[in-house]
């Protein structure tokens, strides 16, 4: 049966967000344990635009890697609010920052995850758009889900308005900063493949690939990072199947980037997880 809001006890906030705070909530007769994303009826248009997208997504979407969607609530007084499973870890970001860097061979059951996870919403004419460690949630049984449609793209008549400028900037590909360039052929799946492949190398050196440790730039610097170097490469130490992992998610035109399909039969997931 469906969940209603007086059946959920708030236990804790998991963690703000553009408008929106995520809850821990307990089911009061279950003890089921659910994450709670809650917008209040006063916040703004952009705000409202981006839960009702999120749940749109959600209710279309059911994979092993994207965050399960429980029901939807909607209060007389205009909250709107999401029930998902609970992911007990956080997320990646989080992770990175408690457990420290990830090793080769946890970075490929992250990919594995995130690229199966991709290659369903790509299949279903969806793109995530910001694909980043805080926005990939993780459990105890090294699960990996992709998180947070705000702002994602549900492609259905023309491949319009894909350049806009939605998203994280620092993840965001050189075609969506300038498609005349570099989105040759364009196509805006690929944009979510740049963002992991940032996202893979962010979790293996503990800080943004496009700049040293510590920094933090303004965002005409990066810009013109992506847009007029070289893409970034890993550092000595990494395997060559991870650089080749990397260097098919970093092709600058983005019609040379691998697909989530393609990606994954790279022998970088394919690996001995001992070795
Ligand atoms: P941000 O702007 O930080 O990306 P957001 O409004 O886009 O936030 P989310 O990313 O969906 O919202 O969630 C905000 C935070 O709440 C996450 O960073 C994470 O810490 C926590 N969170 C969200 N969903 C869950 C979940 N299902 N399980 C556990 N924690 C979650
Ligand atoms: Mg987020």
């Amino acid at each position: 049966s469906a969940i209603s809001s007086s059946d959920l006890e708030k236990l804790q906030v998991l963690g703000h967000g553009n408008g929106g705070t995520v809850y821990k909530v307990r089911h009061k007769r279950t003890s089921a344990i659910y994450a709670l994303k809650v917008v209040h009826g006063d916040s703004d248009s952009t705000t409202r635009r981006q839960v009702l997208r999120e749940m749109e997504i959600l209710r279309r979407t059911d994979s092993a890697n994207i965050v399960q969607c429980h029901g939807c609530l909607e209060k007389p007084s205009g909250d709107i609010a999401i029930v998902m499973e609970y992911m007990d870890l956080g997320t990646l970001d989080s992770l990175l920052k408690s457990s420290g860097t990830f090793s080769e061979a946890k970075l490929a059951l992250v990919a594995r995850q995130v690229l199966n996870g991709l290659s369903y919403l790509h299949a279903h004419k969806i793109i995530h758009r910001d694909i980043k460690p805080s926005n990939l949630l993780v459990n105890k049984n090294m699960e990996v889900k992709i998180a947070d449609f705000g702002v994602s793209k549900i492609m259905c008549r023309t491949l319009d308005a894909c350049t806009s400028y939605v998203g994280t900037c620092a993840y965001m590909s050189p075609e969506r900063f300038d498609p005349d360039t570099y989105g040759g052929n364009y196509n805006g799946y690929a944009s979510d493949i740049w963002s992991l492949g940032l996202t893979l190398m962010e979790l293996y050196m503990g800080h943004f690939p496009f700049l040293p440790a510590g920094q933090r730039p303004d965002w005409a610097t990066l810009m013109c990072a992506i847009c007029f170097g070289e893409p970034p490469s890993l550092p000595d130490g990494a395997s060559n199947e991870f650089r080749s992992f990397v260097e098919c998610c970093l092709q600058k035109e983005s019609s040379k980037r691998w697909t989530a399909e393609k990606l994954l039969s790279h022998p970088f997931l394919s690996r001995d997880p001992e070795t």
